[in-house]
């Protein structure tokens, strides 16, 4: 299987439009050794012809211009035959309403993020402007499901969900009670190699799910959203500890990076990256201390083979 990371960086992007922290100041001035990161999402295709987004970012637009397999090939076309979404946080389907110009989507979700993303939503109304524009497939945890082109033919891909712990997003906390179903990761394999890329953007904690899944991995792609449990409180930059918003921190004894190790048997990466993280920075200690431990930090436009 054939893959484009599009956007690397957590919600905000790196620079974030409002922040002056030292990496943002740093990769706007060019001071700092870095290079600056869109919002996640990943590409994935088994052939090359047909593209499935994991994540809809809310740069999603210049993500498909940046990368030519994703342009139309006729008057009126898209080589994207589907979207999943593994949560329903703002940066990873705020995209789906930028791709309203009539043109069917497959969108692959939980039960739980669709009703999130729908229900007492006004501007979802511009994605059910005709009958089959948006069709929406459930994800269940640990059931696979064939990812299909917009014939019905299979695509030769198979995503199986990952339950992982999480949060209702920002948006709805409060207003509904949490569900195993508000995150999930994937595990998607591709049918004639066998090959299994895993997918883990958000994970609040690690469990015996997430651990297996990284063990089976071909590639992994792995929450890197703060260095530090304290990062934003020790910047001046909030009062959430990295636990609070549901992402495990990469550094410290109890972190990622010590407790994982070197697990599963390809490449291991750290994706969806808060601009605050000192791993951004390509000469720091933490940066250093990733790749002693035998992980990479993920860039936007790095191309995989699985
Ligand atoms: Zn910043």
């Amino acid at each position: 299987m054939r893959l484009r990371v599009l956007g690397s960086a957590a919600g905000g992007g790196f620079p974030q439009w409002n922040c002056g922290c030292a990496n943002c100041r740093g990769v706007r001035a060019g001071t700092v050794r870095a290079q600056p990161r869109t919002q996640e999402s990943i590409a994935v295709s088994a052939d090359g012809e047909a593209w499935f987004l994991l994540n809809a970012s809310p740069e999603i637009r210049a993500q498909i211009e940046g990368f030519p397999p994703l342009h139309p090939r006729a008057p009126r076309h898209s080589p994207i035959a589907g979207l999943l979404i593994t949560n329903g946080d703002l940066d990873h389907c705020l995209g789906l309403l930028s791709l309203r110009e009539s043109q069917p989507l497959a969108i692959y979700a939980t039960e739980r993020v669709r009703r999130g993303f729908t229900e007492g939503n006004a501007l979802y109304a511009t994605l059910e402007r005709f009958a089959g524009q948006a069709s929406w497939r459930a994800l269940r945890p640990g059931q696979a499901l064939e990812l299909t082109l917009s014939d019905g033919r299979p695509s030769g891909l198979a995503a199986t969900p990952i339950a992982v712990p999480g949060q209702p997003p920002l948006h709805l906390r409060g207003r509904v009670e949490p569900s195993p179903e508000d995150n999930v990761g994937l595990e998607i394999r591709d049918r004639r190699t066998g090959a299994a890329l895993v997918y883990l953007s958000g994970v609040a904690a690690p469990t015996p799910d997430v651990r297996r899944a990284l063990e089976r991995a071909d590639c992994a792609f792995f929450d890197g959203t703060f260095w530090a449990s304290d990062e934003l409180i020790a910047l001046g930059l909030g009062e959430r500890r990295a636990e609070d918003m549901a992402h495990w921190p990469i550094g410290g004894p109890e972190g990622s990076l010590a407790t994982l190790g070197r697990i599963g048997r390809g490449r291991r990466l750290f994706i969806h990256i808060n601009n605050t993280n000192p791993i951004l920075r390509e000469d720091s200690p933490e940066r250093a201390a990733v790749t002693a431990a035998g992980w990479e930090v993920a860039h936007d436009g790095l191309e995989l083979e699985v």
